[in-house]
């Protein structure tokens, strides 16, 4: 296996248990993994140079661990500004993202997950949580393989049509979009799992995912995550997204979406709940004891409109034991697919509207956007932090860049100035794959000309037009 030492790094912030920041230091890779990491001198002694077969002087760079984006839909990456920016969270789902994934046909998916994972890249994310392919799973996990990035998905899956039927929906789609029963449904995200699960020698994990909320009855919310234990995977779901979801939910069933799924029965360490914003204090202990994870996705709570800093309790799970991770959801519904903004945002947001210096900072960020994400895809044994013996995903970001120029506190720079406009270097399982201004397994420019064109036919193909399409809903109420 071919060994690379990278030496006299400025800094190593390696999010381990003790948020260890070492200076001039360096790390050994050993094939896919990092064989090694500490202070150049120790290092260097132990491993010295000449029986290594690459040496890089890491003088001008520094390192992070790889960015895991704790939900994204890889599907709606050729939707960038299409949809208007007035859309709460249930119109811009029903009125306009479902028709739009309708027309998504294999192929555009194949191209949207390639252009997705390319973004992660240049954004420093080296493992995702994507909800899952429109079609086969294998569209999502092949076409992330070839990009060479880590990740999990499944297949989107849902069983309870609307009461009627919107404009804009075919009967074509609803026939593809809806199980006629939750147990045909997870015979089919079964199959999935035992397909894809663990391909690209588990680069690639395949879960038994489903949309989540009003599209899905209590028996595949339920079953879901009953089957993906019995798998030994995960589950991801949609869940107290809005408070619109949660004004509903209490109206139709006298509990809030998560005291909901905890009286089912639903909850578990190995559920990871997209958005979580409509979550009472009440709530957190339910969360905290079943060790269910929570993705925060707050440039979509922006967009959106969900309420983050209004109703969401994200510091206060946090406090209570609850993992959260970040994620970016889509270019649709957040506009971005970029983890370093969620992380600034993540560091921000609770501080203002809490008036409160001491809430989420720079630290805890860097944690969720890293550490917890990775232990919300129980991946934790395996990434998530720069230790040796897990696998090599990490950022190296180029300090002569005017982002860096000066900096004291390499955390803070991080955090609060710093893009993806100054990475260097994103490697994955020991690869650097965004290298030198470009991915490297792939050819960027084609890839951008048939995005362009697919996007063009798919919006003209779903009949989306700002004239006509509705702007609020009353599906499901
Ligand atoms: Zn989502």
């Amino acid at each position: 296996m071919t060994t690379t030492l990278i030496r006299n790094l400025a800094f190593a912030l390696t999010v381990d248990g003790d948020d260890r920041v070492i200076r001039d230091a360096a790390v050994l890779v050993d094939g896919e993994r990092i064989a090694a990491i500490g202070p150049s001198a120790e290092i260097e002694a132990a491993h010295p140079s000449d029986g290594v077969d690459h040496v890089v002087d890491g003088g001008r760079l520094g390192i992070t661990p790889g960015f895991v984006d704790s939900h994204v839909h890889l599907s709606e990456t050729l939707s960038r500004a299409v949809f208007p920016d007035n859309l709460g969270t249930r119109a811009w789902v029903f009125h306009w993202a479902k028709p739009f994934y309708a027309h998504v046909g294999p192929e555009d998916e194949r191209v949207s997950v390639l252009l997705g994972t390319t973004e992660m890249l240049r954004c420093g994310t080296t493992c995702f949580l994507d909800m899952g392919s429109q079609h086969d799973a294998g569209i999502t996990v092949q076409a992330a393989a070839e990009v060479g990035i880590r990740g999990c998905t499944g297949r989107h899956a849902a069983d309870v049509k609307p009461a009627e039927i919107p404009r804009g929906w075919t009967d074509e789609m609803i026939e593809h979009h809806f199980f006629p029963s939750a147990e045909a449904a997870l015979e089919v995200l079964e199959d999935q799992v035992r397909r894809w699960d663990g391909y690209a020698d588990g680069r690639l994990r395949c879960w038994v995912n489903i949309e989540g909320k009003e599209p899905c009855s209590p028996e595949l919310h339920v079953g879901a995550r009953a089957l993906a234990e019995q798998l030994g995977v995960g589950t991801t779901y949609h869940l107290a997204s809005s408070i619109e979801e949660a004004h509903v939910s209490e109206r139709r069933h006298g509990l809030w979406p998560v005291e909901r799924i905890a009286g089912l029965g639903g909850l578990g360490s190995n559920l990871v709940i997209a958005h979580g914003v409509a979550v009472k204090e009440s709530e957190i202990p339910l969360l905290a004891e079943h060790d269910t994870k929570v993705a925060f996705c707050p440039s979509t709570s922006l967009k959106l409109a969900k309420g983050a800093t209004a109703i969401g309790k994200y510091p206060e799970m946090r406090d209570g034991g609850v993992t959260v991770g970040v994620g970016t959801d889509g270019v649709s519904a957040a506009g971005n697919m970029n983890l370093m903004r969620q992380m600034y945002l993540a560091a921000g947001l609770f501080k203002d509207a809490r008036l409160d210096a001491n809430q989420i900072g720079a630290r805890e960020a860097l944690r969720m956007a890293t550490i917890d994400g990775a232990r919300a895809l129980g991946w934790d044994d395996e990434i998530g932090s720069l230790e040796a013996g897990k696998r090599a995903d990490f950022v190296l970001f180029d300090l002569d860049h005017f982002e860096w120029t000066p900096y004291d506190d390499p955390l803070q720079a991080l955090v609060w100035s710093v893009s993806p406009a100054s990475i260097a270097e994103t490697w994955v399982n020991g690869r650097p794959l965004y290298s030198g201004g470009k991915v490297v397994t792939i050819d960027e420019r084609e890839l951008h000309a048939e995005a362009r064109e697919r996007a063009a036919a798919i919006v003209q193909r779903a009949g989306l037009d700002r004239e006509g399409t509705p702007v609020t809903t009353t599906l499901y109420d």
